[in-house]
């Protein structure tokens, strides 16, 4: 089969939804981003693992959740995205005690379910506007919760559609960041830097492209928490939820935190410190709300952004002598000027 020709797919026995140059400006918080050659956003989790076994093993893949931890160049996504939000999203109660959660179910749903179960300890999720998959992929946290501290064992898909579970051991798991020991799941590139079309210093730790010949990605996980009092769970969602509307832009789109925290500092402090709030290329601006934070104003274009988050690194290098690493995954073409 060629994954190239629509009429071909649409004769294949695939259920789910297939896209050709899908812009991603729809897919990515910051509502930014080129169009993806393909896109597809599987029915279930028999759908995916059918497409995965059709997909040609050197296609490149991306698999997006909510995309909110994502800035897509102008220039849009070569190969295939997969889109997990509203794909895998089963969430159910097992006979001992565990919840199990596909990838493609939001934070705030599964906060919720684990308040309704008179569980505790799944309140931080309902801050974290991402997928499962998403979660599992950053290990994303907040207000003291980390996702992988609540990760019995995780369900993986292969390239090549094959079903596997794992468990925490077989990963190294540190702050926003997860690797697979013995495969990787992701080709970081651990941190390198080059110099982009740009001018701009980036890091390449950025690259969300599977690695074509033996990665996985997530499709559902188990997770544990305490029995607890389920209506103290809500009243602490909601209190965390109104702190985020007072500290964060929500207002505005944006991705969340730009830069990880380094190692006994805060990004926002240094950024702050370092006058930049208000900072702005074209569309993009560095929040007056909150120092860590990209906001789109409105038209901002990818490249504005990661002009802007260069500059930020930059300045703060410069002025301070902290590097700062992006949290945010940088992924995609930039635009060809003819
Ligand atoms: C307003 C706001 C507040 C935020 N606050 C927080 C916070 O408090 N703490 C925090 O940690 N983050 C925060 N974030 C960032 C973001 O929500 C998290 O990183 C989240 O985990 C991303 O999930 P996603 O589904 O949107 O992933 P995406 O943005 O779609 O993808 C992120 C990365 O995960 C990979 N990925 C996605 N799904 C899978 C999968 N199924 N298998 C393998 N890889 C996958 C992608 O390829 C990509 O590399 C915030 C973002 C916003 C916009």
């Amino acid at each position: 089969m060629n994954m190239n020709e629509p009429a071909q797919f649409i004769q294949t026995t695939l259920r789910g939804k297939l896209l050709f140059n899908e812009p991603m400006s729809r897919h990515s918080s910051w509502r930014v981003g080129g169009v993806a050659e393909k896109f597809y956003q599987p029915a279930d989790l028999d759908d995916l693992r059918v497409f995965l076994k059709c997909l040609p093993s050197d296609e490149p893949l991306v698999v997006v959740g909510l995309g909110s931890n994502l800035l897509v160049r102008d220039g849009g996504i070569k190969g295939t995205v997969l889109l997990m939000h509203g794909a895998l999203k089963e969430l159910s109660m097992q006979e001992d005690g565990l919840i199990y959660v596909q990838a493609g179910v939001p934070g705030a749903k599964l906060a919720r379910f684990a308040a309704l179960h008179g569980l505790s300890g799944a309140e931080f999720f309902a801050g974290i506007p991402g997928t499962l998959g998403g979660m599992l992929a950053m290990n994303a946290g907040c207000y003291g919760g980390e996702t992988w501290q609540n990760v019995v064992k995780v369900e993986v898909m292969t390239r090549k559609g094959e079903l596997k579970v794992r468990t925490p051991d077989e990963y190294e798991i540190g702050y926003r960041s997860v690797k697979e020991r013995a495969l990787r799941i992701e080709d970081r590139g651990a941190g390198s830097r080059h110099t982009s079309p740009t001018g701009k210093v980036e890091d390449q730790g950025n690259s969300s492209i599977l690695n074509p010949q033996c990665l996985e990605l997530f499709v559902g996980a188990w997770l544990k928490f305490e029995l607890g009092d389920g209506e103290v769970a809500r009243r602490q969602i909601k209190e965390l939820l109104s702190k985020r509307i007072a500290s964060q832009p929500l207002n505005l789109p944006n991705a969340g935190s730009v830069f990880r925290n380094p190692p006994n500092d805060y990004a926002a402090r240094l950024i702050e410190q370092c006058g930049l709030k208000g900072k702005k290329i074209g569309g993009a601006q560095v929040s007056e709300k909150h120092a860590n934070f990209i906001v789109n104003e409105g038209g901002a274009s990818a490249k504005d952004i990661e002009d802007l988050i260069g500059m930020v690194r930059e300045t703060v290098e410069k002025q301070t002598g902290v590097l700062l690493h992006t949290e945010v995954r940088i992924i995609g073409e930039y635009e060809k000027h003819e």
